[in-house]
């Protein structure tokens, strides 16, 4: 049996920071879910699927060939045999991955491929669903969250950094969008597990965060 720990929660919480960091700490591996889902909206939009069009989605989502690898300690996504790693953070890629993360035959592919991951080593994995329904059994458990308003926030100061000059409201309205749409699908929604910890680090730095899961993590396992 390896150790699973789950992170979940709505997009701009910290799951990725603190995740990989936590991994990092633990020596285990680190999934960044989101990824995936990601790399086949990349498919997607290279053969031109409309963000609603459902239907195409299904047919299409077992031609693409979906691979993680890690390559100096860091995830690679390949796409049939394509690295797509530096393709995947763009804004347009994710909407569409919002948008097929939707569809149950993208959704049963990509948890399929996710289970396996998690009976093959111990990791960290995060997401939207991993504690409720990739990883039931996940040996803990932990919903990130923070105000819409610091994750706005927190995106914008992000972009600033790049030299954009960003608009905050409409971040903010982006944000709440992603929100609702992941909360109210039909498979799979964003929602706390009934045994997850609640972290909200609206008023926390990443190591206050980290630390406190740390000490979430050696209290529920054994030797972590
Ligand atoms: O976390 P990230 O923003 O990279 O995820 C992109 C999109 O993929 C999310 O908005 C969500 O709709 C979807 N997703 C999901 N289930 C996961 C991970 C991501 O539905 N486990």
């Amino acid at each position: 049996m390896y150790i699973n720990i789950a992170i979940d929660g709505p997009a701009g919480a910290g799951k990725s920071t603190i995740a990989k960091q936590l991994a990092k700490t633990l020596g285990y591996i680190y999934v960044d879910t989101g990824a995936m889902y990601r790399t086949l909206a990349v498919y997607f939009i290279r053969n031109k699927v409309g963000e609603k069009d459902s239907a195409r989605m299904s047919a299409l989502v077992d031609n693409a060939d979906v691979k993680i690898r890690y390559e100096n300690g860091e995830q690679q996504l390949y796409l049939n045999g394509e690295n797509v790693t530096p393709l995947l953070r763009t804004e347009e890629v994710g909407n569409m991955a919002s948008a097929c993360a939707v569809n149950p035959d993208v959704r049963r592919k990509l948890t399929e491929m996710q289970k396996a991951m998690g009976a093959s080593c111990n990791l960290v994995m995060d997401g939207r669903d991993i504690g409720t329904t990739v990883l039931p059994d996940a040996a803990v458990k932990i919903f990130l969250t923070a105000s819409v308003e610091v994750r706005a926030k927190r995106r914008y100061d992000e972009l600033t950094a790049k030299g954009i000059t960003p608009d905050l409201a409409q971040i903010r309205a982006d944000i709440a969008d992603r929100d609702y749409q992941d909360s109210h699908r039909k498979h799979s929604p964003l929602k706390q597990a009934a045994d997850a910890v609640l972290v909200d680090t609206s008023f926390m730095t990443i190591e206050e965060v980290l630390a406190h899961i740390l000490g979430i993590v050696r209290e529920k396992v054994q030797n972590a």
